[in-house]
């Protein structure tokens, strides 16, 4: 119970690091969030929009404009229940912390391709830097399995990249490959599977409701990611 009530409270203070992480990394910045109007860097108690709502302070003390935005409500909610998540299906407190720590990146990687329709860099690098850890210390697949993930993924992704001419980004393939590596052979190439069949439905429902077209950037890391998640929790 203890380490359910912990969880969650760490949880609710990540989905508030990653609400900044969120706001200011597309920029190749660090830091606490701006306010998007006046930018002006938010008072600590701003950052969290639970915090911020208790407080009275909903608005930026500079310009007067509301600061809590959906999205920041949503993460700040989500991010305890995925650590939630984490904690009733782990069997060990190492893998607890590692499927938390990887849901987190996913969180973050899938909210900034839909808002800034890209996949950075330097979150991947942490997310294999992590795996890596994971699988040394073996609350992940072993090496030869984490390995013909990361091939195997990585080699399907680049194929469909080529053969698509543009339809997925550069990010979209190197997420794959990391993604390969974390769930490691068997899991990998089913969850990349379920994400292919997941993205194309949700893509073609949207060409067909008129809300996208088929010359639209497509932000395909949040449907690699959910089904990853599921892999990961299982
Ligand atoms: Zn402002």
């Amino acid at each position: 119970m203890i380490q359910i009530v912990g969880m969650v409270v760490v949880g609710w203070i990540t989905g508030i690091i990653l609400n900044m992480l969120a706001d200011r990394l597309p920029a190749g910045q660090v830091g606490r969030s701006l306010c998007q109007t006046c930018e002006t860097i938010l008072p600590w108690e701003a950052q969290s929009v639970l915090v911020a709502t208790v407080a009275g302070k909903q608005n930026c003390p500079s310009c007067g404009q509301r600061i809590v935005d959906g999205r920041k409500i949503a993460v700040e909610i989500v991010t305890p229940l995925l650590f939630l998540l984490a904690t009733v299906t782990s069997n060990s407190l190492a893998a607890c912390i590692f499927r938390a720590v990887f849901l987190s990146i996913f969180l973050l990687v899938a909210i900034i391709d839909l808002e800034h329709h890209k996949v950075l860099n330097k979150v991947l690098f942490v997310a294999l830097l992590v795996a890596i850890v994971g699988i040394g210390s073996g609350v992940l697949p072993p090496w030869r399995s984490a390995l013909l993930g990361f091939v195997i993924n990585g080699t399907l992704m680049t194929i469909i990249a080529i053969i698509g001419k543009g339809a997925l980004g550069s990010g979209d393939v190197k997420l794959s490959f990391v993604l390969g590596a974390i769930l490691g052979y068997p899991a990998a190439p089913i969850a990349l599977a379920y994400g292919i069949i997941l993205g194309g439905v949700a893509v073609s429902v949207l060409v067909l409701a008129k809300k996208l077209s088929m010359r639209d950037y497509t932000p395909y890391a949040p449907y690699l990611v959910i089904p990853a998640a599921l892999f990961l929790l299982h």
